[in-house]
């Protein structure tokens, strides 16, 4: 299985397939490491893999942030802010994945695999790969969509609200794959898509991407890879 689309994306597709044991693994390593969930209300502590969360209601991200930040005429604001608060959480997991887990810089086509398995497991959605561009340089791109993100089930307005899926996605990667990468979304279930969808590439292209054609085709026009976030036990 690949994901390199027939019509040749890639300058040589044979070197950049993803197999289903490539995948396999990258689920497997992101259950195990999450089975290191642990809530201690006695310390009011929550943590994963001995890193310190804060549960956070859903709707409130979604839903009553935006609309309280609205109220104050500033609805750019809440975007950026969402989408920088993405890159943070997106990055801090992955750092801490992959030093716990012990994955290197030369694996990093399972770094970049085991994002949308964590994705899930954070519960920000699913995922699945459309296109990916696995040129290990500023040729880096990936698409990802989602029918499941939080933020478009709940937004209370019918605009594209995925900033904080689309931050995450970005700082995974950009952990992963060692290049500053930005993504932005391109299609969004809350303004009426069948599926939210994200383009992630390097800084310096992600403006040209998220108007490449090859990112806005039909779905059933590209090799799609389901990334199934699964316990382990
Ligand atoms: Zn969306």
């Amino acid at each position: 299985m690949r994901i390199v689309q027939a019509g040749g994306w890639f300058p040589d597709p044979a070197q950049h397939s993803v197999e289903p044991e490539m995948v396999a693994r990258a689920v497997a390593e992101v259950a195990d490491y999450q089975q290191r969930f642990e809530r201690d209300p006695g310390r009011a502590r929550v943590s994963l893999a001995g890193v310190p969360h804060a549960l956070i209601p859903t709707a409130i991200v979604a839903r009553d942030l935006p609309s309280a930040l609205a109220k104050r005429d500033d609805s750019q604001a809440v975007a950026l802010v969402l989408h920088e608060l993405g890159v943070l959480i997106g990055r801090t997991h992955a750092t801490a994945f992959f030093e716990d887990r012990g994955i290197d810089e030369d694996d990093r086509l399972h770094r970049v695999l085991t994002g949308p398995a964590h994705f899930a497991w954070a519960g920000f959605g699913d995922v699945n790969l459309l296109l990916m561009d696995t040129s290990w340089d500023v040729g880096f791109a990936a698409l990802w969509e989602s029918v499941s993100s939080f933020s478009a089930a709940d937004a209370g307005s019918r605009v594209r609200s995925c900033h904080l899926q689309v931050g995450y996605a970005s700082g995974w990667l950009s952990e992963a794959t060692g290049q500053t990468l930005h993504g932005t979304e391109i299609a969004c279930r809350a303004e009426g898509a069948h599926r939210c969808r994200f383009v992630i590439g390097h800084e310096s292209r992600i403006h040209a991407l998220a108007q490449d054609p090859r990112m806005h085709k039909d779905r059933d026009r590209y090799d799609v890879l389901p990334i199934h976030a699964v316990r382990a036990d």
